[in-house]
């Protein structure tokens, strides 16, 4: 029997969400508590209201994925025309549909290097899972099945499966399951001179580096790497490292596999996040961005060597998903593309990232816990210390990135902290790439607000 109608309360609701919905990261205990943080209703560019009618603006594109804001006509329209005409079709035992092939054709048409051909999946977890296991079923068929290792890296998020939480470097995710995919094995990030060979750098025996010489490149079947860490707290690579990790796995023949879920489609001023490196893989990992979160879909693109491996093999490929090659999320694929390309969308974001950085410098100068500022195109974020000039953390107990977000969130602006680490506080913000100057500074007026309760509060 359902209670719940077109007309039910707000009370209603939230009592039958903590009764029946389950809820993923979250804290049960909390929600049924205090119930859902909010029940949002609708949502037009930035911006996304509750059903109380509060209005926020959305500061992260809700998971990194809403590059588009809220409200696209042109994608609902793409949408109802594919589900009018064929909803869906399936992409199993060669049947094909015409807005995957179109896809397909499209992001190899804009993706960097040989990339030209494209596995779909529903989300970044099904595409880095793809990755793994093509990865494996690659080095089978070169003859060389020792190398079943996956090598990722520790803050890197790389999805919610066994094998994807497995390279997931972030403790918090590892508690929920005891379950793990032995063959993966984290390194340290950003070792730029240890991955370049430098033994001598006092972290070396974290690197890459040595975790190929320790195990054997022999064991070893690819190394998978965020072009910027998203979940983990918004890290970018020091010059000269992804280029480094690319030659060492060329040199000891593992693959590079780029998990772009996040960078993808833009969100870094560039198509792709590998491009602001120059660097190309061999997969290269993706979603979110891909629909602008209209719909659930991913994409694996294939170098022409990977991809001529996995087709060279004459049995079946027992790999896929119902919705691998969806014809309604590919329409919307399709269109969300032609909308970056036709609006200027990079242009947009490189224009913002401007403004952001102005916002941030006024935040330094003005509240001396924001420190490490940093913004590639519009996937940005700051820490908060104790003491930034003497590199010192707060103590957990302050929870200052809770804090900041909490204030933010009570002020209408939407942000993520990522504080799953012992002492670590940092905040990401990483709005729609439509987003426009008077509500960049908008951000930044909250976050000021947020700044200065804090500073009282301690
Ligand atoms: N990789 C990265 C870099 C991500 O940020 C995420 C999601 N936050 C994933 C993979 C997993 O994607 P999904 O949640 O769509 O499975």
């Amino acid at each position: 029997m359902t209670n719940l109608t077109k007309d039910s309360t707000v009370e209603q609701l939230i009592e039958a969400d903590k009764k029946h919905f389950i809820h993923p990261t979250t804290v049960p205990k909390t929600l049924l508590e205090d119930g859902p943080k909010a029940i949002f209703s609708e949502g037009n560019g930035v911006r996304v209201k509750d059903i109380c009618g509060k209005s926020y603006i959305d500061g992260v594109s809700m998971l990194w994925n809403v590059n588009l804001g809220f409200g696209q006509k042109e994608l609902a329209d793409a949408a109802h025309e594919q589900l009018t005409k064929l909803a869906y079709s399936s992409s199993f035992y060669g049947y094909s549909n015409e807005l995957a092939v179109r896809l397909a054709e499209k992001i190899a048409g804009i993706a960097p290097g040989d990339l030209n051909s494209v596995f779909f999946t529903s989300g970044g977890s099904e595409s880095n899972e793809t990755a793994f296991k093509f990865a494996r079923f690659y080095w089978d068929l070169k003859g060389q099945s020792s190398k079943k290792n996956i090598i990722s890296l520790k803050r890197g998020y790389h999805g919610a499966t066994i094998a994807t939480g497995s390279a997931t470097g972030i403790e918090g995710f590892h508690n929920f399951s005891g379950s793990k995919d032995s063959d993966i094995i984290h390194a340290k990030p950003h070792l730029v001179n240890a991955e370049k060979g430098d033994k001598s750098d006092p972290e070396y025996k974290d690197s890459i580096r040595h975790l190929i010489e320790t195990k054997g490149a022999d064991q070893i079947a690819a190394v998978i790497i965020e072009p910027i860490q998203g979940a983990g707290g918004v890290h970018v690579p020091p010059e000269g490292y992804l280029q480094a990790v690319k030659k060492l796995c060329e040199e000891n023949n593992i693959l590079f596999i780029a998990d772009e879920v996040i960078c993808g489609f833009g969100r870094t001023g560039r198509m792709f996040g590998v491009e602001n490196w120059d660097v190309v893989p061999d997969m290269m990992c993706t979603a979110k961005g891909i629909t602008s979160g209209y719909a659930q879909l991913g994409a694996v693109l294939l170098s022409q060597e990977v991809r001529d491996t996995l087709v060279s093999y004459d049995g079946i490929i027992g790999h896929g998903f119902t919705y691998s090659g969806h014809p309604t999320a590919c329409a919307i694929g399709l269109k969300t593309l032609e909308f970056i390309e036709e609006n200027n969308i990079l242009q947009n974001v490189n224009n913002m990232n401007k403004v952001l950085q102005k916002g941030f410098d006024y935040l330094v100068e003005n509240h001396p816990h924001v420190a490490k500022t940093r913004a590639v195109g519009l996937l940005a974020g700051f820490d908060l210390m104790q003491d930034r000039d003497t590199n010192t953390p707060f103590k957990q107990s302050i929870r200052a990135a809770r804090h900041i977000v909490d204030h933010c969130f009570d002020n209408g602006l939407i942000l993520r902290p990522a504080d799953f680490e012992e002492q670590v506080n940092i905040v990401a913000i990483a709005p729609p790439l439509i987003i426009n100057k008077e509500e960049v500074e908008e951000m930044i007026s909250i976050i000021d607000e947020a700044l200065t309760s804090f500073e009282k509060s301690l």
